[in-house]
């Protein structure tokens, strides 16, 4: 390892319920933050406006903080190289574009959706695999200036240049190599000014010194375009490692379909934070020994770049439940109780506030039953048989 400190990102885009398979990111990135002395930063990826809500960025921060991951730099705690938010960054992805276009490594480009979609139909009748034909690579200014004066706002493209091979030396993957012909010159700024992911993500990770982008694997295939703008700018390229996909039972991405997916819906069940660490900390890392329970500090102390794996980790619910069920175990009856209230309440057993007396039942209850239960919410379950 050189001496430079490493820095590390977590750049969710704040799109939703904020999925397992992002903690398992978050974590692997602070766990290696911490491992290593390095710094993590956590930026918000909101460039999708139509998507993006301030909702789901809240339920982001909480559930990290719940995890019991923190952050160095990023929203709200600030830092050198903010602001961290991209919808805040706009006026300095423009400066890089202007750059990009002065230097004609983008251009302009006029065509519409529906000529784009007549392009890529005829493209896929002769078995070609869809990509910008480069209409607009070539316009001259008067060709330029006819199309604007019909009204027509352009995206910007990156010019892709041609014959190039990008190699992409992955910590988890190895060597990858693509070809930098079959990737067609791609939009980084869209027609209302808002740069897309690809572009951005660059910019970002270059500005904040990012050294290493840990991420989850289906961002490879984003990875050759992120390499050429990288090189097209003169920016130093971070190191990449791309982590396992997380796979369902069945062995196909896991989704709604395999269960829960959001990290909101384990806590609320009443799963441990402890718990849902440990586990998402073996879903795309392998200890060296047997170990399947690690305290925090273990998991820092044991975590290596070098033991990321290459296959797919497959969630499996039954280990969750499985290590739920031993933090359950050494964790206090009240601590279960609190976790449990709101499933005893809505099945009726109690209302809120709960009298003394209620207390000290359910408080027996949680403390007989602990032993057998999984999570929480199951104690409602064994209340039933306990009440008479
Ligand atoms: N905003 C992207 C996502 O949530 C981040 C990808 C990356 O880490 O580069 O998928």
């Amino acid at each position: 390892m050189d001496k430079q400190q490493m820095r590390l990102r977590f750049a969710p885009s704040p799109t939703g319920p904020f999925h397992i398979g992002g903690a398992r990111s978050a974590l692997f990135n602070w766990l290696i933050a911490r491992k290593y002395g390095g710094k993590l930063v956590l930026r918000i990826e909101d460039t999708d406006l139509e998507r993006s809500s301030r909702q789901s960025e809240e339920n982001i921060k909480e559930a990290l903080k719940w995890l019991g991951i923190s952050w160095d730099e990023g929203i709200d705690v600030g830092g050198e190289y903010g602001p961290y938010r991209q919808t805040e960054r706009l006026t300095l992805y423009s400066q890089y574009t202007t750059q990009l276009l002065e230097n004609d490594q983008a251009y302009y480009c006029y065509c519409s959706e529906e000529e784009l979609e007549v392009e890529r139909q005829q493209q896929m009748t002769k078995g070609e695999t869809p990509h910008y034909s480069g209409r607009c690579r070539h316009l001259s200014e008067g060709e330029r200036s006819q199309l604007e004066m019909e009204g027509r706002k352009p995206v910007v493209r990156f010019r892709v240049p041609e014959n190039q091979e990008i190699v992409i030396n992955d910590i988890v993957r190895g060597t990858v190599t693509f070809e930098s012909n079959g990737i067609g010159d791609f939009v980084i700024v869209k027609s209302d000014g808002i740069p897309v992911y690809n572009y951005a993500v660059v910019l970002d990770d270059a500005l904040m010194k990012i050294t290493h982008v840990i991420r989850a694997e289906e961002h490879l295939s984003n990875t050759p375009r992120q390499v050429l703008i990288y090189q097209a700018l003169g920016l130093t390229t971070p190191v990449f490692g791309h982590i396992s996909l997380i796979l369902g039972a069945d062995r196909s991405k896991m989704s709604k379909r395999h269960g829960a997916t959001a990290v909101e819906q384990y806590r609320n069940r009443g799963y441990l934070p402890e718990a849902v660490v440990n586990f998402l900390a073996l879903l795309g890392w392998s200890p060296t020994g047997d170990q399947e329970i690690f305290s925090v500090d273990e998991l820092i102390g044991a975590f290596s770049m070098e033991r990321l794996a290459k296959n797919p980790a497959v969630f499996d619910i039954d280990k969750l439940n499985w290590l739920n069920a031993h933090y359950i175990r050494k964790a206090s009856p009240d601590s279960i109780l609190e976790l449990a209230l709101p499933h005893l309440v809505e099945a009726g057993f109690v209302k809120i506030p709960i009298s003394s007396e209620e207390r000290v039942w359910l408080t027996s209850v949680v403390a007989t039953v602990q032993e057998y239960i999984s999570y929480a919410a199951q104690v409602v379950e064994h209340a039933a048989i306990k009440r008479y």
